[in-house]
Order: structure tokens, then C-alpha cells, then sequence
């Protein structure tokens, strides 16, 4: 075993509902920047969503993550925001994870529709020397934003996935199914629990 530190890969999101486009995004960043673990780390309280549209609980949508990712190789499901509570700030789920993981190397990872938007982000400047940016690819004119200067930025290419989570909500809405767009054992979940009603 080399003593290289562990490569640890950050990705952030509200995953109402998590589906393939958040996954196919995930392993692939972790095989292209060689990293040992991705955590998922499902947002507590999103403050740029909140407000503007009703957001399912974030125990239900930490419990259809896990489902997502259970017995996938390197993925993890993380309850870090939930569990500090409150609104969801990136800058200190990073220095959380330093804190807790001295020496390892943390990687932030993003859809290419979010790199424009960062420096939205709340203190988001003084986490472009706590981790490397990863920047994944993303279809349907969402991409095209550039990181904000400061940040060591890695692009990662992955298939065009044209998917969101709004559209599945709308999809829903419509009574058409959610299948094969996210993982059947979390469509399980999300049936079990009564998630989405009308899934
Ligand atoms: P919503 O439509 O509610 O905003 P979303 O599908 O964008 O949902 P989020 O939870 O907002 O999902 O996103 C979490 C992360 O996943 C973000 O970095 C986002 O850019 C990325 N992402 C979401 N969908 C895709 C996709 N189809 N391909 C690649 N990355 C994606
Ligand atoms: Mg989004």
C-alpha cells in the first residue's frame, strides 16, 4: 500500500430526488480523478432553494441516496449537513471534512451548470485552498459557467444526461414513471415511504 494521502471527493447537492445523471457523475469523477471515496453529501436546508419551491425532508431524500449508493464501489451517502443542522454552506462541510480527515485531500465536485454559480456561494472563496475543483460535464445548455478565479480546476467528461431533479418532480407531477432514471432500489425507497406521490 503506498502512503499516498486519501483522495476524497465532496458532492454536494439537494438529490430531490438523487437519480442517474447524479450518479453517472460521481463514479466517474471518482475513476478519473482516482478518488477513494465520493460522498454525497445531501444538503440539510439548500438556502438558494429554500423558499422558492417546497423541499421533501432531508431524512427522506438522505434515505433514497443511501438506497441509491448501497453496494456501489466507493460511494457513500453523507449525513454531515444533516446532521449539523441548519442551512447548508459548502465552505464549512469542507473545513468540517478537514477537520475530521487531517491529511486527506478533498475534491469539491460540481455539475458544470453550478461552476458559474459558485461564486454565489456563501464565503465561498476562502475553500479554494481546502480542495481542487472538479467540474463535471453537463447537457442542455446548463453548463458554459466558469469557475471562480482561485480555484485548481480538474474537468471531468461523462455522457450527456439531459436530467434533473425538477424534471422528475414534473414528470411525477404528470403520473409518468420514474423508472431506470433513478436506481430501483431507491425508487423502492421513495414508493415505501410515499415520496413524490405518484411515483
Ligand atoms: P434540481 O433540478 O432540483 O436543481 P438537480 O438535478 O440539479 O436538481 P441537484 O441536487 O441540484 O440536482 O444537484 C446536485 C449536483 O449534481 C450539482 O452539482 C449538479 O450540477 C449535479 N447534477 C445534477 N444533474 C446532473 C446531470 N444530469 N449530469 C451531471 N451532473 C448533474
Ligand atoms: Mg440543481
Amino acid at each position: 500500500m503506498s502512503d499516498r494521502r486519501a483522495r476524497i471527493g465532496v458532492f454536494g447537492g439537494t438529490f430531490d430526488p438523487v437519480h442517474v445523471g447524479h450518479l453517472v457523475a460521481a463514479v466517474n469523477a471518482r475513476h478519473d480523478v482516482g478518488l477513494d471515496r465520493v460522498l454525497l453529501v445531501v444538503a440539510n436546508s439548500p438556502w438558494q432553494k429554500t423558499g422558492r419551491r417546497s423541499i421533501t425532508p432531508a431524512e427522506d431524500r438522505f434515505a433514497v441516496v443511501s438506497a441509491a449508493v448501497e453496494g456501489v464501489d466507493g460511494l457513500e451517502a453523507s449525513r454531515l449537513e444533516i446532521d449539523r443542522g441548519g442551512t447548508s454552506y459548502t465552505v464549512e462541510t469542507l473545513q468540517a471534512l478537514r477537520d475530521a480527515t487531517p491529511g486527506a485531500e478533498l475534491y469539491l465536485i460540481v455539475g458544470s451548470d453550478l461552476a458559474g454559480e459558485m461564486s454565489t456561494w456563501d464565503r465561498i472563496d476562502q475553500a479554494s485552498s481546502m480542495a481542487t475543483l472538479v467540474v463535471v460535464s453537463r447537457a442542455g445548455g446548463r453548463g458554459g459557467g466558469t469557475a471562480p478565479p482561485g480555484w485548481k480546476v480538474l474537468d471531468v467528461g461523462i455522457p450527456a444526461l439531459e436530467i434533473s431533479s425538477t424534471d422528475l418532480r414534473a414528470r411525477v407531477a404528470n403520473g409518468r414513471p420514474l423508472d431506470y432514471l433513478v436506481p430501483s432500489p431507491a425508487l423502492r425507497c421513495i414508493r415505501e415511504r410515499g415520496l413524490y406521490a405518484g411515483s
